[in-house]
């Protein structure tokens, strides 16, 4: 199976979240939309100043724009000026000030000939002559300009950002209804694991650190899901078993590392298949391939291959846009730029393959160097890396300067 079919399959096979919750904006980071969001008003509420100057009559000054005018108020941010503005009249305003009745013009101060008050108090400023000059504009901000009232500001399916809970804030929305994040298991298996922490010279022959669990957990920390850490799990039929069962009940998606390659201790596709089903096991992906899907129950389980690179290139390619389905999010498929190979790359066709690169610009055009050997257990292949390379399946080894499609790990981690 390719990754694309892969990917339709998981997005046939993961009900999306139907529950959702109230929470305040302060809670909001990273959840998703479950409701449309209309905007309650509109942005500005009231004519607002764009400028530092003088509100005043835009034909007035068209006509004359040498008379005096004699300024008969202020009006700042907070504190508008309440009267009206009448011919050979002007009030003294401030940026995001409301505008008075009357006036459709404001005069910048850098144009006034009279020296301005920059207190905007009244003081013993009583008339100003203006530069006769024509406005660029009225530098005045029309009811509504940012946002209308009615207009959504958030659809179902967005994720809660930064900007956008800005947004919710500058419309006076301090609650929001948002999907409940599914809850997202992590486990790591393999006898040969320790814990990190452990020193060197007390590792027996044969173990090494285990790195995935934390590999997983922090790549998903921005994902709309509730996270455990479940721990490590020995190549052990029963303890796996016991453990699948145990978590399949306090979650909906279950990843885990290792287990899952041909001739190994086997035991998670086996344990998939005695507590529920496995659904596909092993995809035309390099690195990646001996990626398993399946279910317990309700909880839907990603055996992810055990070697790094390959658990990291499958959560970020599949496992993870399937917990975002899941949680409410509108699919976005992964950006995909053009860039040229600074240095030639190898490839055996036949199964499409993701390598690690570097990402520069160089006169407007993108350009991408390999990260040295990308042999799947290499996690310094990710050393300075800032995309993957996408090799289609019947392509052989690229030459340098051959174009590639790319996607930034911006887009596939967000
Ligand atoms: P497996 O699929 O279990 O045979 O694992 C493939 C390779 O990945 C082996 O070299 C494992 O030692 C290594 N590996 C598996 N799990 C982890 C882990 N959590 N952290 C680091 N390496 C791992
Ligand atoms: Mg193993």
């Amino acid at each position: 199976m390719d990754l694309e079919e892969a990917l339709i399959r998981l997005y046939e096979r993961l009900p999306q979240v139907e529950t959702y919750v109230n929470v305040k904006l302060s809670d909001a980071l990273g959840a998703i939309v479950a409701k449309d969001i209309i905007a309650p008003g509109n942005l500005p509420p009231f004519r607002a100043s764009a400028m530092d100057g003088y509100a005043i009559i835009k034909k007035d000054f068209e006509d004359a724009p040498e008379s005096q005018f004699s300024v008969i108020g202020a009006s700042l941010a907070g504190h508008p000026f309440t009267g009206e503005v009448n011919s050979g009249e002007c009030v003294r305003i401030f940026t995001g000030a409301k505008v008075p009745q009357g006036a459709d013009q404001v005069i910048l101060q850098e144009q006034c000939l009279t020296r301005h008050d920059s207190t905007g108090s009244q003081s013993n400023q009583s008339a100003v002559t203006f530069k006769p000059h024509q406005p660029a504009e009225t530098y005045l901000r029309p009811i509504g300009h940012d946002v209308k009232q009615g207009q959504p500001l958030a659809k179902k399916g967005d994720q809660l950002d930064g900007f956008l809970l800005g947004a919710l804030a500058a419309s006076g929305i301090a609650e929001v209804c948002v999907f409940k994040k599914p809850t997202v298991g992590v486990f790591s298996t393999g006898d040969e694991l320790v814990d990190p922490g452990t020193p060197l010279a007390a590792l027996r022959d044969g173990q090494i650190y285990d790195s995935n669990r934390f590999t997983v957990i922090n790549l998903l920390r921005h994902s709309p899901c509730t996270l455990i850490d479940l721990g490590r799990l020995p190549d052990d039929a029963k303890a796996v078993e016991n453990a699948f069962m145990a978590a399949s009940k306090r979650c909906q998606i279950l990843i885990t590392s290792g287990g899952v390659s041909v001739g190994d201790a086997d035991f998670i596709t086996a344990t998939l298949k005695s507590l529920g089903k496995l659904d596909f096991w092993r995809l035309n992906l390099k690195p990646g391939k001996p990626l398993a899907f399946g279910q317990i129950h309700n909880c839907y389980v990603f055996g992810l291959p055990g070697n790094p690179v390959s658990t990291i290139v499958t959560l970020l390619l599949l496992a993870k846009p399937a917990i975002w389905h899941c949680a409410g999010a509108r699919a976005v498929p992964r950006l995909r730029l053009p860039a040229r190979l600074r240095s030639p790359l190898e490839h055996t066709p036949g199964r499409a393959e993701f390598q690690r690169g570097t990402l520069d610009e160089q006169e407007g055009l993108l350009h991408v160097t390999v990260t040295g050997d990308q042999s799947s257990n290499r996690l310094s292949t990710f050393k300075g890396a800032n995309c993957l390379i996408e090799i289609p399946k019947t392509a052989g080894n690229l030459p340098a300067g051959a174009t590639v499609w790319v996607s930034p790990f911006t887009g596939l981690l967000s």
